[in-house]
């Protein structure tokens, strides 16, 4: 599904390229799966509690990047989700509002499977990034490279732009009903602040 037919990963020459860090690693650099989920693995376990559960690819916090002795690729439970909610493409930044239940901007895209064929050779990883809605569309379809150095599209700036002046004319109504102060205008905005109203908003609305 998110492999080509020659069996590469959609978008990326390496997914392992777009890995920061693993989910299980803490920021003092441990591994949070040997300590928490070591029952499922405790051979695993085991090793990493010798090691104090050092990460065994972070190595020494006191050295500049990864010491340890294995790669990313190396470690069973490696496992690459949890990331800052941007594009990895464009680095649209997502914009949730308040009681919202209108789609996200960003969307989960897989660069690799966990397989679980047990095949050393085989990335058996789960890694994915965020893609904007307009990027992963573009990955999917016409194979733009999510390696590549992009601008956000129009389309996913227009959107993120009208969520941010319907935001800011929700908040403005809100304050204003909280302190029954008939100037809603908010500090810190810059366009639009006084006067900015549903209808503005509602033009960016499909
Ligand atoms: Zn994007
Ligand atoms: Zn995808």
């Amino acid at each position: 599904m998110e492999k080509t037919p020659s069996g590469t990963s959609v978008g990326v020459d390496d997914p392992y390229a777009h890995v920061d860090r693993c989910d299980h690693c803490t920021d003092g650099g441990r591994c949070r799966f040997a300590v928490e989920q070591g029952e499922r693995d405790p051979e695993f376990a085991n090793a990493r509690s010798r090691e104090e559960f050092r990460c065994p690819v972070v190595g020494a916090l006191d050295e500049e990047g990864l010491t340890g002795p294995w790669e990313w690729a190396d470690c069973p439970h490696f496992r690459c989700r949890n990331r800052d909610r941007e594009c990895e493409r464009c680095g649209l930044e997502e914009h949730r509002m308040a009681h919202d239940d209108e789609r996200p901007l960003l969307e989960e895209h897989h660069l690799s499977y966990r397989s679980g064929s047990g095949d050393e050779d085989d990335p058996s990883h789960e890694i994915s990034v965020f893609l904007c809605r307009w990027c992963h569309a573009k990955v999917h379809d016409s194979w733009a490279s999510v390696d590549e150095d992009a601008n956000p599209d129009p389309e996913a700036i227009a959107e993120r732009e009208g969520r941010r002046s319907r935001e800011q004319s929700e908040l403005g109504f809100q304050s204003a009903a909280d302190r029954f102060d008939v100037d809603g205008s908010q500090a810190g905005v810059d366009d639009g602040g006084e006067g900015a109203s549903d209808d503005g908003a509602d033009q960016f609305e499909r």
